[in-house]
C-alpha cells in the first residue's frame, strides 16, 4: 500500500466515520423527534379524553337536579300529562299531594281519609281581616264561614246532594270525601247576611269586577274555582270558595291568571274514571 494509497484510505475511513457519525445522530434525533410526537400525540389524546370523563362527570349529577330542584323534597312526583296521576285514593293516599311545597287537593289529587288538620289558625286570621275589610268596602259578608270539613263530614255533604240531586250533578259542586279542599283547613267559603255562599243568586256577578276577587291575594287568598277554569279545576265557577296560599304566592298566582293547577303544573280536572 503506498503512502498515497495508504493517505486515500485513512481519508475514506475519516469520511466514512464521520458520515456514520453523522447518519447515527440523524437516526437518533429523528427517533427522538418521532418518539416526542407520539408523546405529544398521547398528551393530545389524553388531553381530547380527559375533559370528557370530566365534563360528563359534571353534566350527570346536574342533569336531573334541575328537574328536582324546583321541587321541595317531600313534593309529590305526579305532572302535569302523568298517567299515575288519579291513582291514589283516600284510603290510598298516605300524605297530602305538594307542589313546591303547596299543598294542591283536587279531583286527581285526594288527601288521606285520616287527614284531620283543622282550620288553618294564619288562614282563619287573614280570612277575618278580608271580611272587615269587604264589609267596609260595603260588601254583605257576615263573620261566619264554612271553613275546615273533616272526611266524615264531607261525606255526609256528598251523600246528601248525590241524594237529591244525583251523583253526577253533585259532583260538579261538591268534592266527594277526600277530594275537598276545605280538608285542608285552608280554604273558606264565604256567606253573605241571609247565611247563603256570598253571591251564589247573583246573576250581575262577574269575577272580573267583584270586590273578593280583585282583592283577595292582597290577604293571602285565592279564588279558586271559575267558570272557564272548570276542565282544569274539575269544578263551576264559585264566588265565594277561596284558597290561603299567603299573600306571597296568592299574589303571584292572582298575577298569573292561571288556575292553582297551571301555576304549579299539577294535574286537574275530573275524577279518573
Ligand atoms: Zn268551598
Amino acid at each position: 500500500m503506498s503512502n498515497h494509497s495508504a493517505g486515500v484510505y485513512r481519508r475514506r475511513r475519516v469520511f466514512i466515520l464521520v458520515f456514520g457519525l453523522l447518519l447515527l445522530i440523524i437516526a437518533v434525533s429523528l427517533c427522538l423527534l418521532l418518539t416526542r410526537g407520539d408523546d405529544q400525540q398521547l398528551d393530545a389524546q389524553v388531553a381530547d379524553i380527559q375533559p370528557e370523563p370530566a365534563t360528563q362527570a359534571e353534566v350527570t349529577p346536574n342533569t336531573p337536579q334541575v328537574e328536582v330542584t324546583p321541587n321541595t323534597p317531600q313534593d309529590s312526583a305526579a305532572k302535569i300529562g302523568d298517567p299515575t296521576a288519579g291513582a291514589l285514593t283516600p284510603q290510598t293516599a298516605t300524605e297530602p299531594f305538594t307542589r313546591d311545597g303547596v299543598i294542591v287537593v283536587n279531583k286527581k289529587h285526594p288527601l288521606p281519609e285520616s287527614y284531620n288538620p283543622g282550620e288553618n289558625p294564619e288562614a282563619v286570621a287573614a280570612l277575618k281581616k278580608l271580611i272587615q275589610s269587604g264589609k267596609a268596602a260595603g260588601l254583605d259578608l257576615i263573620d261566619s264561614w264554612s271553613g275546615f270539613r273533616s272526611y266524615t263530614y264531607q261525606s255526609t255533604l256528598f251523600n246528601n246532594y248525590s241524594a237529591s240531586s244525583g251523583v253526577t250533578a253533585a259532583e260538579t259542586y261538591s268534592a266527594r270525601p277526600g277530594y275537598s279542599e276545605h280538608q285542608t283547613g285552608l280554604a273558606f267559603d264565604l256567606k253573605d247576611s241571609t247565611q247563603n255562599l256570598y253571591r251564589i243568586d247573583d246573576p250581575t256577578y262577574k269575577f272580573d269586577t267583584d270586590w273578593v276577587a280583585q282583592h283577595c291575594s292582597d290577604f293571602g287568598f285565592i279564588l279558586r274555582y271559575r267558570d272557564e277554569w272548570q276542565s282544569e279545576t274539575g269544578y263551576v265557577g264559585e264566588p265565594w270558595h277561596l284558597r290561603y296560599l299567603g299573600v306571597e304566592l296568592a299574589k303571584k298566582v292572582a298575577t298569573s291568571g292561571k288556575t292553582l293547577e297551571a301555576y304549579l303544573g299539577v294535574e286537574g280536572g275530573d275524577y279518573r274514571r
